[in-house]
């Protein structure tokens, strides 16, 4: 009997332990300072509703990236900037469709229909966008031949896109993902932050993604393996 009683009393702390915590977190939202930053991953025309890479719902998180951009002294935007006949563009493989993958020199590339040829009005940053303060619109994926999901490096894995360099140069330790798409340039973003050795955040309802082939799934795993917060907005403070 005592060992029973023992054992119960164990499970009580335990108990309390693991509550204790969980209880703290949800009453405390994350205030972002001068060293934060929101990065505004791709949300452009070509990717919102009626554009060529359309992404399902994308147009939801136009409000809620406007919204949370108010807390934020610092914001980067990214606006994918492809040549036309893009290596990434299914049209330009022979035989090859749209989300089906060619073997190139960097490795495996999904094939996308054609979108945000530098330029036209489907690469343009959604019209319903309002981040006035917005410091820098960095653009990726603009040499012919390799693609770029990341905002940090192209897909050869070793390019830099320099924004890296920028956010240290500017006293950034912290980055806050949110737009298209979360399981593409979203998530390549993401982990390519960490990698860099910033502290990183990806707001969830505030992205929307593809899923192609259980890419959605694989994406969330891999930023939890890298250390990569999920939060939603609503875990930010407004801003005063
Ligand atoms: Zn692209």
């Amino acid at each position: 009997m005592l060992v029973r009683r023992q054992v119960l009393a164990m499970l009580g702390t335990t108990a309390l332990a693991t509550l204790a915590p969980a209880a703290l977190f949800a009453a405390t939202s994350i205030k972002p300072d001068d060293a934060s930053a929101l990065l505004v991953i791709d949300v452009q025309n070509c990717f919102l509703p009626g554009g060529s890479l359309a992404v399902k719902e994308g147009e939801q998180v136009v409000p809620v990236i406007n919204k949370m951009a108010k807390a934020f002294a610092n914001v980067v935007m990214t606006q994918d900037w492809h040549t036309p006949g893009h290596v990434s563009f299914a049209s330009v493989h022979a035989g090859k469709k749209p989300f089906e993958t060619v073997d190139l020199p960097y490795g495996k590339q999904v094939l996308w229909p054609d979108h945000c040829v530098q330029g036209t009005d489907g690469a343009a940053l959604s019209k319903d966008l309002s981040i006035p303060h917005a410091e820098l619109i960095i653009r990726k994926g603009f040499h012919k031949d390799v693609d770029s999901y990341s905002a940090f490096l192209e897909a050869d894995g070793k390019t830099s896109t320099g924004l890296a360099g920028y956010l240290r140069g500017r006293k950034i330790k912290r980055v806050f993902v949110a737009g298209l798409a979360t399981d593409f340039c979203v998530a390549w973003t993401a982990l390519d932050a960490r990698k860099a050795g910033f502290e990183v955040y990806v707001v969830e309802d505030a992205c929307r993604g593809i899923d192609t082939q259980g890419s959605l799934a694989k994406a969330w795993a891999d930023m939890a393996k890298a250390g990569v917060k999920r939060i939603q907005s609503g875990d930010i403070a407004a801003s005063a």
